[in-house]
């Protein structure tokens, strides 16, 4: 097993590859392989995994932006201001998406959603006629449960009555706001195209249709110093958003801003302000949702991200969208726009790359999502869960942890506040490593070094 500071490097170089956003979870998607099997096979592994899964969520990307933000690391497509260029991408992509759910329906006909989230790109960008041809699709070939919560990320430029009342129509319930940053400067230097009146004027008409609105705040931007921070915190606090999320800027090579040649944040820094900040909200009433973010109360959150420990699947659909198939599998779509629709087109499934999950790795997802999340994990609840005893099945890693600082106290395992690393350095296989550092294009010299 490589030291802790050795460790820490290899790290680093997996979340370089890491274009999706979920290094927290197991495995690391740098160690993901391309997808190397049949479409049959798939709908096989969902219908076994389906069998024992008590929640099924759907996840599904829509990827088109007007323009691209700097610190964005997603393969959006930016579609530009053309309102009829806008129109013919959504004709494309309501194709493959239909052909994407045909592909899936008959594996999911006996199970029903209990969450659906619609991410981005900017699916605020759908007009009202687009919206409802959005969830025809979702209702045609899918079961959704009639009190499933229904989360839609929008854009503030995009907010008005019509397009609202077109998703309400369609049952959203619950939004996420894309606010980022309040303050003008900092806007214009990541090239967001926003202003605080949009946010506002947004707010407010989501709040007088009735809809619970979740806030997504950036810390560590470019210009962005401790004080214009917290003014934007002052400018956000008293609309007393749902949820707020303190989403750390990562600035990966994926970025455009790390493309031309900015340099990466100091994230100690970044550290700090954001537990300042949640310092704050916790002072106003808030409570803690996970790592990234707080609620008014605990159940103001979208459920789909903050509840993935428990036994569920997820079924992703458009281009980057990820799935997991409990026991079974985790994958991922193709990324670029054009691979993705052009694969549906051909009438392949389209699948980039993936890892095959076993109990035991279903077991380190749960325990490597707890331990970051909320820094200490319940021994019962995970016998509850996989009706095992923790201590024997992670002798090994449980020493580990040891080492790094955990304790065990009244049947609950403690890990200190930076174990980030020390968690993931118990908790990943060799063979995990190894097949990272390929991807990385490393060769398996880098990690005997650290050994
Ligand atoms: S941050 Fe949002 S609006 Fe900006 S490029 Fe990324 S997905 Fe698009």
């Amino acid at each position: 097993m490589p030291n802790p500071k050795n460790f820490h490097i290899i790290l680093e170089k997996f979340r370089e590859l890491d274009y999706t956003g979920y290094s927290e979870q197991y495995p690391p998607f740098a160690s993901w392989n391309k997808f190397n099997s049949s479409p049959k096979a798939v709908k096989e592994a969902w219908k076994e995994s389906l069998e024992g899964v008590g929640e099924v969520g759907l996840f599904i990307n829509v990827p088109f932006c007007r323009s691209k933000c700097f610190f964005c690391f997603l393969p959006v497509v930016c579609v530009g201001r053309n309102e009829e260029n806008a129109r013919e991408f959504f004709k494309i992509y309501f194709k493959s998406l239909k052909k994407e759910a045909s592909f899936f329906a008959a594996a999911f006909k006996k199970n029903s959603f209990s969450t659906v989230y619609i991410g981005g790109g900017s699916p605020s960008m759908m007009s009202p006629e687009e919206v409802h041809v959005f969830f025809k699709i979702l209702r045609e070939n899918f079961n959704i449960e009639k009190k499933a919560q229904i989360i839609a990320e929008l854009h503030p430029q995009d907010v008005n009555r019509e397009r609202i009342e077109a998703f309400l129509a369609n049952g959203l319930n619950r939004s996420c706001l894309g606010v980022q940053s309040m303050d003008e400067r900092v806007l214009t230097e990541v090239k967001r195209k926003q202003n605080i009146h949009q946010v506002k004027r947004a707010y407010s008409i989501l709040k007088k249709h009735g809809v619970p609105v979740n806030v997504d705040l950036i810390v560590g931007l470019p210009r962005q110093s401790e004080k214009s921070f917290f003014s934007d915190f002052s400018e956000i606090l008293p609309l007393m958003p749902d949820q707020i999320h303190l989403n750390a800027f990562i600035c990966t090579p994926y970025t455009l801003y790390s493309m031309l040649g900015g340099k990466p944040p100091d994230y100690a820094k970044i550290e700090k302000l954001r537990l300042k900040a949640f310092q704050k909200l916790f002072e106003i009433g808030y409570k803690k949702i996970d790592s990234d973010s707080a609620g008014i109360t605990p159940h103001s959150r979208n459920f789909q991200t903050t509840d993935l420990w428990k036994k569920k699947s997820l079924l992703g659909m458009g281009p980057g969208a990820i799935s997991h198939a409990y026991g079974k599998m985790r994958y991922i779509n193709y990324m670029v726009w054009k691979d993705y629709f052009s694969r549906l087109k051909k009438g392949n499934i389209p699948i980039e790359r993936w890892v095959k999950m076993s109990l035991r790795d279903e077991m380190i997802y749960y325990v490597v999502e707890r331990l970051s999340n909320e820094k200490n994990i319940n021994l019962e609840e995970f016998r509850k869960f996989f009706g095992r005893d923790f201590l024997k099945t992670f002798f090994a890693e449980w020493h580990t942890l040891k080492n790094s600082g955990a304790t065990l106290k009244n049947g609950r395992i403690y890990v200190p506040p930076k174990a980030w690393s020390d968690i993931r350095r118990a908790f990943y296989s060799y063979r995990t490593i190894i097949r990272g550092l390929k991807n990385a294009k490393l060769k398996s010299s880098f990690l005997k070094k650290f050994k």
